[in-house]
């Protein structure tokens, strides 16, 4: 029900293929999931570089005549966005292309760059021009830096200087470059087709784009794919500590997708068993609130026994309601979005598993949904501790007041909900479905311990 979470963005790119324009359509169609304001693509042929972007779907942004524009080039990067810093607007839309020491370069981005106010103010100090409000843009203005003696140079020595989360994605008529913060919050991966590679944010865009997933890119790694392969070099210490955002895996991945060194399918059936263990009940019937909630109640209702029915219908032509960003838009498309099947549900007590309860409004109304169809109880499950502190790495969540969980304990919330039982999973038990890894994770938006200090506290109103 995470009705007022987005996810930034997701990065999509091939070297040196055929079809490079038709492969990284198909990524970026997989990967719509992380972004669905604008999307973009920047490609080369190797001598001169060329680009479109425009706001909305994949689909509204590329048709057959875009598709042909770009077919001679063999290199594309392409990006889907969500804009947490930056308004969504067509100038902050992704890839940015731009002259970079008198030679084109395009880069996307995905995460939040926590110094971004910081590091714009000093370059704007000493004369330099924005003409967008993203940190991306913060990003080439830190690698045109006049100190560094080379492009090579520059890559080297400004990655250091950013911080909070960050995977980019450059391209250049001669490579692509692929870097992922030292911390590792976002997920990046490598895909090959034979001599061929590809760059992903999650492996799901792989298996539709021809690929095979190969491995992550390394926290703190840089790889540049040219002509003569692939080259991997850290450009931070490896001991640097891991902080995976762990709700990749509870909501906003894909899962079909491996990441972060696990599948997303098998950790979230793993929560769903977990949430049955810590919290049985006499049910009829286990659902998911779709499509947060399936992998969780398919091992909810494993664990307990308890049937799982499919108690919501969802309208298939409606995109993911919390991606939008105006509540008005949102609440009308969370209306339409589901129905609950009243002849599965009437009469049964219903455990209702779901991966998060964000301000709870959209809760309410689908449990409404579910009361409605006739449901003799309503238990709800949540497959994640309450959220109570806001995300500065790359989720656009609300600010910690418009959290319910930040305001209300668990029983009121349950009261607000209008619910007969509500049950969040135990913090323990959700790290402890990770195994070894446990420390290795991001848990800021439930204990408000962020990993990478907060220098700029900036909304993306104030550097819009
Ligand atoms: S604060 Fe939460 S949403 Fe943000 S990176 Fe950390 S775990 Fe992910």
């Amino acid at each position: 029900m995470s009705e007022s979470m987005r996810e930034c963005c997701g990065l999509f790119g091939v070297y040196d293929a055929d079809s490079a324009i038709e492969k990284t359509y198909i990524g970026l169609m997989s990967l719509q999931h992380r972004g669905e304001e604008s999307a973009g693509v920047a490609c080369t042929d190797g001598r001169r570089m060329d680009g479109h972007v425009g706001m909305g779907l994949v689909p509204d942004v590329f048709n057959q005549n875009t598709v042909d524009r770009f077919k001679p080039f063999r290199s594309a990067i392409g990006h889907v966005r969500y804009s947490t810093l930056g308004s969504s607007t067509i100038k902050n839309a992704q890839p940015l292309l731009i002259n970079l020491r008198g030679k084109p370069i395009a880069v996307a981005l995905n995460g939040q760059i926590t110094n971004a106010a910081t590091l714009r103010k000093e370059y704007e100090d000493k004369g330099s021009i924005f003409t967008t409000s993203t940190d991306t843009e913060v990003i080439l203005h830190v690698l045109a830096d006049p100190r560094h003696a080379s492009l090579q140079d520059a890559f080297e020595h400004s990655l250091c200087h950013l911080e909070g989360s960050f995977c980019l994605l450059f391209l250049t008529p001669k490579e692509m470059i692929a870097v992922r913060d030292p911390h590792g919050f976002k997920p990046l991966c490598l895909g090959q087709q034979g001599n061929t590679w590809a760059v992903s944010s999650e492996s799901c865009a792989f298996d539709h784009a021809g690929f095979r997933f190969t491995r992550e890119v390394e926290p703190g790694e840089i790889v540049k794919i040219n002509r003569f392969g692939l080259d991997a070099r850290r450009f931070a210490p490896k001991e640097c500590p891991r902080s995976h955002c762990i709700f990749e895996l509870i909501y906003f991945a894909r899962d079909d997708s491996y990441i972060f060194g696990r599948s997303v399918y098998s950790y979230r059936k793993a929560l769903g068993r977990a949430l049955a263990l810590e919290s049985g009940v006499e049910a009829e019937m286990v659902m998911s609130v779709p499509s947060g909630g399936d992998s969780a109640a398919l091992g909810y209702h494993e664990e307990s026994g308890i049937p799982l029915e499919h108690g919501f219908v969802r309208n298939r032509y409606i995109g993911r309601t919390f991606i939008r960003p105006a509540d008005l838009e949102r609440a009308k498309l969370a209306d339409l979005k589901l129905n609950a099947v009243s002849d599965v549900i009437k009469g049964k007590r219903v455990v209702v598993v779901d991966d998060s309860i964000v301000r709870g409004t959209t809760s309410r109304s689908r449990i409404g949904l579910i009361k409605q169809a006739g449901a003799k109880e309503v238990h709800v499950r949540i497959t994640c501790p309450p959220l109570k502190h806001t995300c500065h790495y790359g989720i656009d969540m609300q600010q910690d007041e418009d959290l319910i969980a930040a305001q209300y304990d668990p029983r009121q919330i349950e009261r607000f909900l209008a619910v007969d039982s509500l049950h969040y999973l135990e913090f323990d038990s959700m790290l402890d479905c990770l195994g070894d890894a446990r420390n290795d994770f991001c848990v800021a938006c439930f204990k408000g311990n962020y990993p990478v200090k907060l220098r700029d506290k900036v909304c993306k109103e104030q550097l819009g």
